[in-house]
């Protein structure tokens, strides 16, 4: 199959969705992989790395769209990019229609076979197109945690690991998911007294199983989290309800329990925010600061480290673009269960039960 690897045109967007390993894998397949003139260099990869992996550089999307049956993308497709697709043509990237109706209606119209990400679900619910970025927003949540910490930024001025002599910093993590274990992990690596809670009594005897000795699981509850706020330096947020806002687990009046110059860092704000006091921030300007405690509420951590970002991503979406590049989105889907749920539009037909309810059409 012919393979179309678009460079990112959303603003300040700097991932690839392949690597040149990856287009290595694609092309020992059998494939041709046509990438966008500079597609990686926001990644750290030049384009001579795709040539030696053995992909055609080409200049423009018009052209990678004309000839490639399949085309790949991280972020959705922009409004220029919609009359580009066609018919008998796979889409495979980020969507996230639900939210979008003006590119739903766009990828409606292009005809394309559309298959997003963040749908690609197994059996036991978990999305794993979704999951190394939550890994990266975990383990960066620490980093920028600690950076609000420190006193130039509003912060404390306390070191996370304290030193010898002198006692280490308390950071509770709140939801104990995919991104509440990474973060749970960066922070007990650099010495942290952490806290580790969760609604989930299953999830939190197998944490308690697994996590280092200076993390202490609990029962997520109000009473819990308010009675441990006043000694917290650091606070992540990380809770989900699949589907649903999140709930405010720390409200306006809570931050009057809190230390001044402590940190709060609301890895859910792509959710609406878990701390009531939170608003989305970017990361020209990552942070504020409200009664006292500096906020930081970026809703899209992994562009930060785009570099690592991208391998994480094409380490876990190469086999499902192997998949639907070895058989077809029709064959592939057949024989995929996960890959089946990530369909989305097919020929004009809008074919993810979700994306119907948001906008009251049929399914
Ligand atoms: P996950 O489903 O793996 O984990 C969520 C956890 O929260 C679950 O264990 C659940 O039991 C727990 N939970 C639910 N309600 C709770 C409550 N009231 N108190 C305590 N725990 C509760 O989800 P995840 O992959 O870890 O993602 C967490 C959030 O991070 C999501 O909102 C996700 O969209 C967001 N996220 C943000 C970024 C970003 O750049 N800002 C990047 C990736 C993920």
């Amino acid at each position: 199959m012919i393979v179309g690897i678009l460079k990112e045109i959303k603003v300040k967007e700097n991932r690839v969705c392949m690597t040149p390993a990856g287009v290595k894998t694609m092309v020992a397949a059998g494939h041709e992989l046509l990438v966008e003139k500079s597609a990686g260099v926001g990644s750290g990869f030049a384009d001579e790395e795709y040539v030696a992996a053995g992909a055609t550089i080409i200049d423009t999307p018009q052209e990678i769209c004309e000839k490639a049956e399949m085309v790949m993308h991280v972020k959705e497709p922009q409004p220029s990019e919609y009359g580009m697709l066609r018919k008998g043509q796979i889409l495979f990237t980020y969507l996230h229609l639900a939210a979008d109706e003006p590119q739903t209606h766009g990828l409606m119209e292009s005809g394309a076979t559309c298959i997003a990400y963040e749908t690609v679900q197994n059996a036991d619910r978990s999305l794993p197109l979704l999951t190394p970025m939550s890994e990266v927003a975990g383990r960066m949540s620490i980093q920028q945690g600690a950076k609000a910490l420190e006193k130039t930024n509003g912060g404390l001025g306390k070191l996370l690991g304290g030193v010898p002599g002198v006692a280490p910093a308390k950071v509770m993590v709140i939801g104990g998911g995919v991104v509440g274990v990474q973060a749970a992990k960066m922070a007990c690596g650099l010495g942290a007294q952490v806290y580790l809670m969760d609604i989930n009594l299953d999830r939190l005897r197998y944490l308690a199983d697994v996590m280092p000795a200076n993390c202490t699981t609990l029962m997520s509850s109000k009473g819990a989290i308010q009675e441990l706020l006043p000694e917290m330096d650091l606070v992540v947020g990380a809770v989900l309800i699949p589907g649903a806002k999140a709930p405010a687990v720390i409200t306006r009046e809570d931050l009057k329990l809190m230390k001044k110059g402590a940190a709060l860092v609301d890895v859910a704000i792509d959710q609406g925010g878990c701390f009531e006091t939170s608003k989305a921030t970017t990361h020209e300007e990552p942070t504020y600061e409200v009664d006292g405690i500096v906020h930081y509420c970026v809703a899209n951590i992994p562009g930060a480290v785009p570099m690592t970002s991208t391998m994480a991503l094409t380490n876990a979406t190469l086999p499902y673009a192997l998949e639907l590049a070895n058989k077809g989105w029709k064959k592939a889907c057949q024989d995929n269960e996960s890959l089946r749920k990530g369909l989305n539009v097919h020929e004009g037909k809008l074919t993810y039960k979700a994306v119907c309810d948001a906008f009251g059409l049929e399914y």
